[in-house]
């Protein structure tokens, strides 16, 4: 399964609701490139000034990352990639010489102004635990109230990358839903309202609902 939407549609926390609840394997991009990051593997060093600035790394180190980790075996939901056409046609060639084509494309939708406001009050925890500053508060205020490590604001959440990252979305990422249209594979999701709502939404879409 493949989620798309624009950065903080909320795409992360709903691929890890999924995963969880079916124990599929949960595969987000942008979760491996912060490690590599972290960790100063060659990928990282690669990756590290794209993500400063809030472009999409290249392509060719994408499709390379996505190979590696895709799982040979059982399903998994994809939270982060593809973003650009290219990342999609390479990801089909691989599904399909693997014969396992993707079963249903989340599209999860929501308005430019949702995603600034949800993107630059996002605070999270080294261990990935997400909150907001303001809709879904820590208990502990500065510190995750999970596991007491200190809060952080993604260097890419500030709002002047924020407006960078989307309108990488929209020029690279949106022609997308044209692709999975035509193949009949995409199924719209209204993003807003709560993590739970969006959930059910998903669950009815999966379900061959409307
Ligand atoms: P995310 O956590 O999904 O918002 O990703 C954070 C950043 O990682 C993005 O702004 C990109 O710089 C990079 N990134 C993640 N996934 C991809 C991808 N599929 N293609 C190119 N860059 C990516």
């Amino acid at each position: 399964m493949i989620f798309l939407g624009a950065p903080g549609a909320g795409k992360g926390t709903q691929a890890k609701v999924l995963a969880d609840r079916r124990r599929w394997t949960h595969i987000s991009t942008g979760d491996l490139l912060r490690s590599a990051v972290a960790e100063g593997t060659a990928l990282g060093l690669k990756a590290k000034s794209f993500m400063e600035r809030g472009a999409l790394v290249p392509d060719d180190v994408m499709i390379g990352l996505i190979r590696e980790k895709l799982p040979t075996t059982g399903e998994f939901v994809l939270d982060g990639f593809p973003r650009t056409v290219p990342q999609a046609e390479a990801l089909e060639r691989m599904l399909q010489d693997e014969k396992r084509p993707a079963d249903a494309v989340i599209n999860l939708e929501v308005e430019d102004e949702d995603v600034i406001r949800r993107l630059s009050g996002r605070r999270q925890c080294k261990n990935g635990h997400v909150f907001h500053a303001d809709f879904f508060p820590s208990k502990k205020g500065e510190t995750c109230d999970r596991c007491q490590e200190i809060l952080f604001q993604r260097p890419d959440d500030r709002a002047e990358t924020v407006r960078a990252r989307l309108e990488v979305y929209h020029q690279q990422t949106r022609p997308l839903i044209g692709f999975y249209q035509n193949r009949n594979r995409l199924k719209n999701v209204d993003g807003r309202g709560s993590s739970e709502d969006v959930s059910r939404a998903i669950d009815s879409q999966l379900a061959g609902g409307k």
